[in-house]
């Protein structure tokens, strides 16, 4: 069952105590989790597509925007830069392993959101639905491998999680968390 603090749902493996912890709030992130894309809307697809031009000196290889497969709204994710192959990445994934769409954003000064993709903006968590209009808020399972390590000390996730939980349900739920989970 989900826990839930203010409006928002949480799922109960942030509430099950593990030795795992998030690795990238210490050593820095590797774009390890950039390694498949990612998936995204016809309208981030569009956003993206609007700045192609200038995104082009940012990636490892050229992308042909025309290429991009947008026809199935469901089923559109990043384009995939050596698909299946080694050195598989998001096409958008720089050769210093940053993005490309970040990068371009702080660099024209535009909000990093109304370039990157929601999913990668919420990242190392994610959705679930749980009803038509339910969503609970869970850690995406790609995290597992790429953000989280075993270490001797047992914690809670959502602790290994702060900042990126502060940034989504607010402080005054995760203040209400602590209260509830306390370590
Ligand atoms: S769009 Fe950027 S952050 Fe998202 S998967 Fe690609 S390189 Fe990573």
């Amino acid at each position: 069952m989900s826990v839930i603090v203010g409006t928002f749902h949480l799922s109960p493996e942030f509430f099950i105590r593990t030795r795992l912890h998030n690795q990238c709030t210490v050593n820095g992130c590797d774009g390890d989790c950039c390694g498949e894309g990612v998936a995204a809307t016809l309208y981030e697809a569009a956003r993206i597509k609007a700045h192609a031009h200038e995104l082009q000196p940012y990636l490892v290889e050229p992308f042909n925007f025309d290429s991009w497969a947008l026809s199935r709204a469901a089923d559109i994710s990043t384009p995939v830069l050596n698909e299946n192959k080694p050195g598989e990445q998001c096409w958008f994934q720089r050769q210093n392993r940053l993005c490309a769409l970040h990068s371009l954003a702080l660099d024209k000064g535009m909000p990093v959101s109304s370039i990157k993709p929601y999913f990668c903006l919420f990242f190392p968590l994610t959705l679930v639905d749980l009803d038509i209009n339910v969503t609970e808020i869970a850690v995406d399972g790609k995290a597992y491998d790429t953000c989280l390590v075993e270490t001797e000390h047992e914690t809670y996730l959502f602790r290994q999680f702060e900042t990126e939980l502060r940034r989504v349900i607010g402080d005054t739920n995760y203040q209400e968390l602590l209260r509830r989970y306390p370590d």
